[in-house]
């Protein structure tokens, strides 16, 4: 029986399907991993922007956890929104059970439309808490400067990676420039930038694209960098190839068998 990589997803459920959970289990599932899902919190929202949400009862993500634990053997787990404080301590607890499995961290701190999902404590408690256990973390430049309290980006990236986060990636696209440039940072080797086009438009759900791609490539075994560039390709080629079903943001699209058509 053939077995693919199975990789465990915490994150929102976004009912649009441009981002959240849907876009992660849509990128793993494209890619050849099998996502197992577990989500943390409910969204209200539409291509335009986050209206509202709840986090998930963490007595139902601890049983859920467990259960999927007792069963599958994960070899990635992706991190995207985490919605509350004590849902934060309940990923933490997971984590800590299963302390050789790669961790990926969408740090999702605001909608794409712009509305705060967490507030500056939660960020600091993502650091300090969250960034020791992490293989790799993908913060936007807003991010990586909440998260570090930095400005310039090798001193967001310096501060993160001395939390004990192995490596960093930040990703480009709400600096400025012609092209986006994404660079990863690890604390063993000068930083690589990967460079690619700018392209026009407000895109839904590109960094849950990129990090549920990283993660499928770091559980089918390839190294740090060549997961980065694969992943930054794959997300290319969706927004490439991206649909507008609202009247608001595009949303990737993560079917490869769409793209030649
Ligand atoms: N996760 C959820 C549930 C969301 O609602 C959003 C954005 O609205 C994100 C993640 C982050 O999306 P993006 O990849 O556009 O940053």
């Amino acid at each position: 029986m053939q077995k693919r990589p199975s990789i465990l997803v915490f994150a929102g459920h976004d009912p649009t399907g441009g981002a959240g959970i849907i876009a992660d289990t849509e990128t793993i599932n494209d890619l050849g991993s099998q996502p197992c899902s577990i989500i943390t919190a409910l969204t209200v929202q539409n291509s335009h922007n986050l209206q509202a949400f709840e986090a998930v009862d963490t007595g139902l993500i601890k049983k859920q956890f467990a259960s999927l634990v007792d069963d599958i053997s994960f070899s990635a787990i992706k991190i995207g929104m985490i919605g509350s404080e004590q849902t934060l301590d309940v990923i933490i607890e997971c984590l800590q059970q299963l302390p050789s499995v790669p961790v990926i961290v969408d740090p999702v701190l605001a909608a794409g439309g712009g509305t705060r999902i967490s507030n500056s404590d939660f960020a600091e408690k993502i650091a300090r808490e969250l960034m020791p256990l992490t293989s790799i973390c993908t913060p936007n430049v807003p991010e990586a400067q909440k998260l570090s309290g930095k400005t310039g980006l090798d001193d967001c990236a310096r501060q993160l990676l001395s939390t004990g986060c192995e490596n960093i990636i930040i990703t480009g696209t709400h600096a400025d420039g012609q092209d986006v440039i994404n660079t990863l940072y690890t604390t063993a080797a000068p930083p690589v930038h990967l460079s690619c086009q700018r392209l026009d438009g407000v895109y839904h759900g590109s960094g849950c694209t990129f990090a549920s791609a990283l993660s499928h490539f770091v559980a089918a075994g390839y190294g740090i960098k060549d997961s980065f560039s694969r992943a930054q390709d794959y997300t290319l080629q969706s927004l490439l190839h991206a649909d507008s079903p609202g009247k608001g943001q595009l949303f990737p699209c993560r079917n490869r068998m769409r793209w030649s058509t």
